[in-house]
């Protein structure tokens, strides 16, 4: 099966001399479609900046990204923003909802920016919030919403879009433990029965069960890659 994403020599450096990181360094990774893929590590070993840079949120000093076969390292501009917002769906630490837009509205809005109808955009939003369990729930704002729900709100907005992978960052790190494993599942199932392709990271050990794919880096740099069933 083709690659959904690939690195190849993937570095991002931040300052230099003595006072050089190498957040990341030669980073050699491909997610196949349908898999749900832990980036596991200490603190500062890089994860974040590994998804930032295959989301095409940040720009690599080494090597290339490659995503449904496109070099994103090269795009810039609208080139980039336009693709990344129809292949790749995000879910945060901090949800990043829109605060004055209802958890409907939330789960709309990248659909409106791809130009897709009212008719088509109004099922999807409604068939998603009924997949993370939110029915009832379309017309409330991110605040009348607990942490987690808010949390689903931001799967179904990265699923309503349809993208090739979704990519998660710390997606359970404002929740508490019982309801950070609970989106896990959620998410989990999505894997199973959509095919959706994800890719989180998390330092939680309860999370890292869940995956079916471990890739642990320190110190920037992947140092076990693991395939689980
Ligand atoms: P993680 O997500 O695993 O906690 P990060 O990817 O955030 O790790 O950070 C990896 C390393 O890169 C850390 O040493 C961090 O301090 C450094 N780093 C990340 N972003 C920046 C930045 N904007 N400026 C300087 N150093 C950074």
């Amino acid at each position: 099966m083709k690659a959904v994403i690939e690195t190849r020599n993937l570095g991002r450096f931040y300052g230099e001399g003595d006072t050089l990181v190498k957040a990341l360094d030669q980073v050699n990774i491909v997610i196949e479609p349908g898999e749900f893929t832990a980036i596991v590590g200490p603190s500062g070993s890089g994860k974040s900046t590994l998804l930032q840079l295959i989301g095409g949120l940040d720009i690599p000093d080494e090597g290339k990204v490659l995503l449904a076969d496109k070099n994103i390292s090269d795009m810039s501009g609208q080139e980039l923003s336009d693709f990344r917002r129809d292949h790749i769906g995000f879910i945060f630490q901090a949800y990043n909802l829109i605060p004055v837009l209802t958890a409907a509205e939330n789960c709309e809005y990248i659909m409106l920016l791809q130009g897709i109808s009212a008719g088509e955009r109004k099922a999807r939003v409604y068939q998603m919030l009924q997949r993370v369990g939110l029915e009832g729930k379309e017309t409330r704002l991110p605040n009348q919403l607990s942490g987690g729900q808010q949390q689903r709100v931001a799967v179904a907005r990265a699923m309503a879009s349809r993208p090739d992978i979704i990519l998660a960052d710390e997606p359970t790190a404002n929740l508490d433990s019982k309801t950070g494993t609970d989106l896990l599942d959620m998410m989990h199932e999505l894997n199973k029965n959509e095919g959706m392709t994800f890719v989180f990271s998390t330092h939680d050990p309860k999370i890292m069960e869940r995956a079916n794919r471990l890739i642990h880096i320190e110190d920037g740099k992947v140092i076990e890659d693991e395939r689980r069933n």
